[in-house]
């Protein structure tokens, strides 16, 4: 294989594909490293269902601020979008593009990625950085066959916990407060042949009793309050994203790993007594487990600019704003039960360029959920629109820096923007 490329992008997540597809449609070299069979990171290994609201807030009439409903309030990037679209057409996405078909977004993106002329290495694992002088000269890889050293003028990291940008040095926050907890991981899982209900409340109200009641009697200790239930594009098959593993570093493979079986063990505990306990689910069948535990958040890196809560709630934007959100803040304790949710009081807010590149960095730009942000804006951040419009933005910008024989700094932010908001 060659090993010298225009652009790396390591992590294949909604992120890396987005910065893949930006970066390879103009026409550069990109090579994408990641470490399952297959893209779409926690939307595919994860199971993670539905893709959060990617629309606008409206002001209500009582000033009160909700996502908007129309195609005209999408602030997505276009790439996301066409993703979305694609899937739709496939009958693999509800009407409202959230909940979607994650074993056919596998075969979407792999062709998108084909399409954009990107060659793709999977089955391959970022293992190691070589930095001169916050530039970093090249990674290696850890593959079936070899170890080879792949050489690029610019990286971007998006691995979701950073670990390029870990591997080279560059410096990095994680968790809230002087413990650093992250929010805690969860296994998803689905159960199929659930049947007899009218309507999906009726399935969430049943169950949520069933979850209560067993708390009660400590039948189950989940550190959970409740039972956080999706609906899918089958009726009879529901979402689970409900197990709950706290005090796991997820940078960590043996807590990884323990956590893990954990999360099987808390997925068995809570069908089990679903299909003891609930009319539903007499003929019910546990169809699937996550292939990767879900993990919320590790690593945050420091950059120019660190997004705060204030920044999210209060609907901030920027001259280099590069990516737009109305997701609240969405914290699930670290410590237990509980969840802290903290709306956009406006539109959207925006996530400055500066964000994106972690200090001192000349070559290296991040496209997943680990920029520079507090734990409590990353918490809104995080989710996958969201993440697919940073990668976006990434792909562009590394894109931009080498037509340009440009380092990453001379990039400018408000160019940036006004290219994006213009592309097509
Ligand atoms: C349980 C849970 C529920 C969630 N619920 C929702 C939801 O309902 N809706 C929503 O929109 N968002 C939700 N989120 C948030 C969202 O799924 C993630 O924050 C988002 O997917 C992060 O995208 P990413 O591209 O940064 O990272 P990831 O999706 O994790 O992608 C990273 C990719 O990099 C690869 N990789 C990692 N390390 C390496 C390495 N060293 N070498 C090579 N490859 C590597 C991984 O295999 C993966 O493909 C949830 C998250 C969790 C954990």
């Amino acid at each position: 294989m060659n090993n010298v490329f225009d652009i790396v992008v390591c992590g294949g997540g909604m992120g890396g594909v987005c910065s893949v597809i930006a970066a390879a449609r103009k026409g550069i070299s990109v090579l994408l490293v990641e470490k399952y069979g297959f893209a779409g990171g926690m939307a595919t290994s994860g199971l993670v269902n539905p893709f959060m609201s990617f629309r606008r807030q409206i002001q209500k009439a009582d000033g009160a601020w909700e996502c908007g409903e129309g195609d005209g309030d999408i602030i997505a990037s276009p790439i996301f979008v066409e993703i979305v679209n694609r899937l739709k057409s496939m009958g693999a996405a509800d009407e409202s593009g959230q909940i979607f078909d994650d074993e056919i977004l596998k075969f979407v993106l792999d062709g998108m990625l084909i399409e954009s002329g990107a060659k793709i290495l999977y089955h391959s694992f970022v293992s190691g950085a070589k930095i001169n002088k916050s530039s970093i000269d090249e990674i290696s890889l850890t593959t079936k066959s070899d170890n080879p050293r792949i050489r690029a003028k610019v990286f971007i990291d998006a691995t979701g916990d950073g670990d390029l940008a870990y591997l080279a040095g560059f410096p990095y926050e994680m968790g809230a407060g002087d413990e650093g907890d992250c929010q805690p991981m969860t296994l998803c899982f689905r159960v199929g042949g659930v049947s007899g209900f009218s309507s999906f409340g009726e399935v969430m109200e049943n169950l949520n009793s069933i979850y209560s009641d067993a708390k009660k009697s400590g039948a189950i200790t989940i550190p959970r309050e409740n039972v956080l239930l999706f609906r899918t594009l089958r009726p009879d098959v529901i979402h689970f994203n409900t197990t709950r593993i706290i005090g796991k570093d997820g940078t960590d493979s043996m807590e990884l790993g323990q956590a893990e079986i954990e999360g099987r063990s808390q997925a068995m505990s809570l069908f089990s007594l679903f299909r003891e306990k609930s009319a539903f689910f007499k003929d019910a069948f546990m169809l699937k487990m996550a292939c990767q535990i879900g993990v919320r958040e590790t690593r945050r890196i420091t950059g120019a600019y660190k997004l705060t809560a204030g920044d999210v709630v209060g609907a901030k934007t920027f001259g280099d704003g590069i990516a737009r959100s109305s997701y609240p803040i969405d914290i699930h304790n670290p410590k237990g039960e509980g969840t802290v949710i903290k709306k956009v009081e406006g539109p959207f807010y925006e996530i400055p360029f500066r964000c994106l590149i972690p200090e001192e960095s000349t070559n290296l730009l991040m496209a997943c959920r680990a920029i520079s942000s507090t734990h409590e804006a990353h918490s809104s951040l995080r989710v996958m629109p969201v993440v697919a419009s940073i990668g976006q933005a990434a792909g562009f910008a590394a894109a931009e820096a080498v037509k340009n024989k440009k380092p990453l700094s001379e990039i400018d932010g408000k160019i940036l923007k006004s290219q994006l908001l213009s592309a097509p």
